[in-house]
């Protein structure tokens, strides 16, 4: 009696896990041997079986052996394998050392040496990222996890936006990154290269222009719940989402990665047969209980909606249009992958110039390019989602060689070739689908006598196996502006390409200069007449000034003043000096400083070893008392017809209120209730964004999901995706949010840009 009551205690508390973190060792312990129960070894022999195996059985695979791989089977896989000549058997050597490995991480709780941020610290560096670069970066609150969602933790999802500092940018690339919690590199590879352009900001010529002219969106991290397990050191792939496997909670969850709406649970063609997403719900690949169904999906469909126009029909025949701009990369590990789209059969896709853009992109970070279906079948996938619906030129990286890819091999082998393969993306976002052949200037050197200075240009001659690329065959400048349409100054071919380059020169006098330091553009065609995106670069004799930057984080009047950001493009720097209001305060990187009540400047200024010197103002206000706004929002449909209600408050004023529909209409100082018509059915997030007097804001978001049926013919339902428990016909209702709810520690100051 005492053992069955013991038991059903225990099975209680497995059945009711309430959110991913935080488990006792012990809790992980149990839960990781739950989760290895049906892990196998299959020996494979052959480097061509275990391709086809890896590929086959890519979402089980756990690890690679040298004789063979871990996988995680079910029964029916486990004999259909055995009846294929496979020797199949309990994984129990990789087992009990991969259990020792946890058991050992967990003592140690984390590694002196890992690299990775967990959620919150990925959140603390997205925030001072937007503080240091204000100008360059936005940090948008795209929605809400599904735990968060439920009221179980407080997890936002994040989008960096890096772009021009006024205006908006056509060419724009999409990265997101943690969609499968357990795959460690990718978050950290995207705030990698984020912090690369930002570090090159006002310092390379090249990177500036770009970030002048590209706007770059990332979701750091999509599934912060899953993530917070692998933080654990559990191999997690789906969301936490508990109503989905609960008789085994450590299965639980759906994958997001097959829960997008373009031909989600679609079935497959002939030609692709074997599982693609799973109806299990305790199933790795467990698609959700319908298109969309979770809120980490609908918030990442949603802003890719906002960012990109639609102009292609929901079909698998009609192209995009070959000039349409605009780039998502979906990155995951491992396996050293560049996928495109489909996911579901053989058919070629409508833009071959996708299946180009991959292979060029693939050679850059010397991956391997295929088709989605031709690693495994897959419906509901994200880049199937950007093409398919959207047209936007859409890839998925599998990076790496292990989910939990050790820091050593992430710094010394992942991060440089795929930041290179993603500088390469972000410049071919004007125009992806022409830029699988089109050339790309990859360095310049400049060399100086008395009488003026010779410039030369390295063109990627793309000479590597399998590159398709025509021979280059010429190079013009300009100053100060890219070389316009109709020329500029031609370059000399000096090295056609026998290594793996193709160089120009040009010779410019010391009396064509100007004054220094002048941009110089470049630009270099191939044979078909395609010209590379523009290459800039700093003509300069003399040194160049550094560069100020500085975080200033204040909690209350308690202020930390970094500058460690600052840089010099030719040198280091020497000296750092702040003033509060033209009073020098203190010298170095980083101090604390405490400030008055009220309005700031606060300067820094920077010397680099050639004496040169630079300097940054910025205002700030601090012990302000004002609070955040609070906002409501709830909304119901009829047919296409939405009812927005919503309230704002704020212990100061609110100045102004901001409706984004998430269909690409904003409505400003909106009436109570407002009013939305909708061009087209689809699950919608609108998002309401309140400002107070001192310039603080709140948004909230609730989702829709309009239909073209009204309530006289209406449905029972069932086209209903929205979270409205299963409400009848075409109304559609709720998911109501409150700003205050979680209500982040109160920070009582604000700051402007001078
Ligand atoms: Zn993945």
């Amino acid at each position: 009696m005492l053992k069955y009551l013991l038991s059903s205690i225990i099975g209680l508390s497995v059945l009711m896990p309430v959110s991913a973190a935080p488990l006792s060792e012990a809790e992980v312990m149990a839960m990781a041997k739950r989760r290895l129960a049906q892990a196998m070894h299959v020996h494979v022999v052959t480097p061509e079986l275990r391709k086809q195996l890896m590929a086959e059985f890519h979402p089980y695979l756990l690890a690679q052996t040298p004789d063979g791989l871990i996988v995680q089977l079910n029964d029916a896989q486990k004999l259909a394998l055995a009846a294929r000549g496979f020797w199949v058997a309990p994984a129990q050597t990789w087992k009990a050392a991969h259990l020792a490995w946890l058991k050992k991480q967990l003592e140690q709780r984390r590694k002196p040496d890992w690299c990775y941020p967990t959620v919150e610290e990925t959140r603390v560096e997205a925030e001072r990222l937007a503080r240091i670069w204000p100008e360059r970066v936005t940090l948008i609150d795209i929605g809400d996890s599904w735990e968060k969602t439920q009221g179980l933790a407080d997890r936002d999802l994040l989008v960096l936006r890096i772009g021009p500092k006024t205006g908006e940018a056509e060419a724009k690339l999409l990265l997101t990154a943690g969609v499968h919690a357990r795959e460690m590199a990718p978050p950290l590879l995207v705030l990698d290269f984020i912090r690369d352009l930002l570090r090159r900001d006002g310092v390379d010529p090249e990177i500036t222009y770009f970030l002048d002219h590209r706007e770059l969106h990332v979701a750091l991290l999509v599934n912060p719940d899953g993530r917070k397990y692998a933080e654990q050191n559990l191999l997690w792939r789906k969301n936490t989402n508990t109503n989905y496997c609960p008789q085994s909670p450590d299965l639980r969850g759906a994958d997001l990665n097959r829960n997008f709406s373009f031909n989600w649970g679609g079935s497959l063609s002939n030609s692709a047969g074997g599982a693609h997403a799973s109806t299990d719900q305790c199933d790795e690949t467990y698609l959700g209980r319908a298109a969309a169904s979770e809120p980490e999906t609908r918030a990442i469909e949603a802003y890719a909606r906002r960012l990109f126009a639609d102009d292609r029909p929901d079909d698998f025949s009609t192209p995009a249009p070959v000039s349409k701009p605009g780039i998502f990369v979906d990155i995951h590990s491992f396996s050293e992958l560049v996928l495109y789209p489909w996911g579901h059969d053989y058919t070629p896709l409508p833009n071959p110039g996708l299946a180009a853009l991959a292979e060029r992109t693939a050679q850059i970070n010397r991956y391997t390019p295929m088709a989605a279906v031709s690693l495994y079948p897959t419906t509901g996938t994200t880049d199937d989602f950007g093409y398919g619906e959207l047209g936007v030129a859409s890839l998925t990286f599998e990076i790496g060689r292990q989910f939990f890819e050790p820091c050593s091999s992430y710094e010394s082998d992942v991060r440089p070739g795929n930041l290179d393969a993603l500088h390469y993306l972000w410049r071919m976002a004007d125009a992806p689908y022409l830029s699988g052949n089109r050339p790309r200037i990859v360095r310049s050197q400049q060399q100086w006598d008395s009488s003026g200075v010779t410039i030369r240009i390295d063109v990627e001659s793309c000479q590597r196996v399998g590159c398709q690329q025509s021979a280059i065959t010429a190079a013009e400048y300009a100053w100060d502006a890219p070389v316009p349409e109709q020329g500029g100054v031609a370059m000399t071919l000096i090295d056609s390409g026998s290594t793996t380059d193709t160089s120009f020169e040009a010779r410019i006098d010391r009396n064509q200069l100007g004054n220094l330091p002048r941009t110089l553009f470049v630009r270099a065609a191939n044979a078909e007449g395609r010209w590379s995106p523009p290459f800039a670069l700093t003509v300069h004799e003399q040194s160049l000034p550094p560069v100020a930057r500085a975080d200033i984080d204040c909690e209350g009047t308690s202020c930390t003043f970094d500058g460690s950001e600052s840089t010099s493009p030719d040198g280091h720097i020497v000296a750092w000096r702040w003033y509060v209001d033209d009073i020098e305060v203190g010298q170095g990187t980083n101090f604390v400083h405490t400030l008055s009540d009220g309005t700031h400047d606060v300067t820094l200024a920077v010397e680099d070893n050639h004496q040169q010197t630079n300097t940054l103002t910025r205002t700030i206000t601090v012990g302000v008392s004002e609070q955040k706004p609070t906002a409501t929002l709830s909304a119901t449909c009829n047919a296409l017809s939405c009812t927005l209600d919503w309230s704002a408050n704020d212990d100061g004023q609110v100045v102004a209120v901001e409706i984004d529909w998430g269909d690409g209409q904003v409505t400003s100082a909106p009436a109570r209730p407002e009013q939305h018509h909708y061009q087209k059915a689809g699950n919608y997030q609108i998002r309401l964004t309140a400002t107070d007097d001192i310039g603080q804001r709140t948004s909230v978001v609730a989702y829709v999901a309009p239909t073209t049926q009204d309530e006289g013919h209406g449905g029972g339902g069932e086209n209903n995706t929205s979270d409205s428990g299963g409400g009848g016909g075409a109304w559609s209702w709720l998911l109501l949010l409150f700003g205050a709810r979680y209500r982040r520690p109160r920070r009582r100051w604000q700051r402007n840009f001078e």
